[in-house]
């Protein structure tokens, strides 16, 4: 979850910045991703001005993330806020078995899908945040 909101500071929307990682089967990192705008796409002078325009272009962190793997290859995603109904859908899809999340998002159907398809949906607000980390020991910073 830590690493999901790292990648959300990544995202150029300043209204709404959500960041999402995959792992694998043997809890590797696969992939992290964040919303944003299709790939090789600049935003033109004041795109970011007005929030509800913006929103219909703007990729969700589910979507970007599932571009960088295929069905099956990753069993759990992180994700910042809960995924809405259409992202459910697509995790679904890419049979996503388990789906953490952290910030609640009232009007997604994602509990009712979960349910259904037997994903297991979690909200996890117990991980590492920025600031509250503890100090480094000295000798974890010297390389060996
Ligand atoms: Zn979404």
């Amino acid at each position: 979850m830590a690493l999901a909101h790292v990648a959300s500071l990544r995202s150029e929307d300043p209204f709404r910045k959500v960041g999402a990682v995959a792992l694998d089967w043997e809890n590797r990192v696969i992939g992290t991703a964040y919303n944003g705008l299709a790939p090789k796409f600049d935003a033109p002078p004041g795109f970011w001005d007005d929030r509800e325009r913006r929103r219909k272009f703007m990729l969700h962190a589910e979507v970007n993330l599932c571009s960088l793997f295929r069905r099956g290859e990753a069993r759990l995603v992180a994700v910042t806020t809960k995924p809405c109904t259409s992202c459910m859908q697509m995790l679904c899809a890419y049979g996503i078995c388990e789906i953490h999340y952290d910030e609640d998002y009232p009007d997604s159907d994602a509990d009712d899908l979960a349910a259904l398809y037997g994903i297991r949906l979690e909200r996890i607000s117990d991980f590492p945040r920025a600031g509250a980390t503890p100090p480094v020991e000295p000798h974890l910073l010297v390389s060996s």
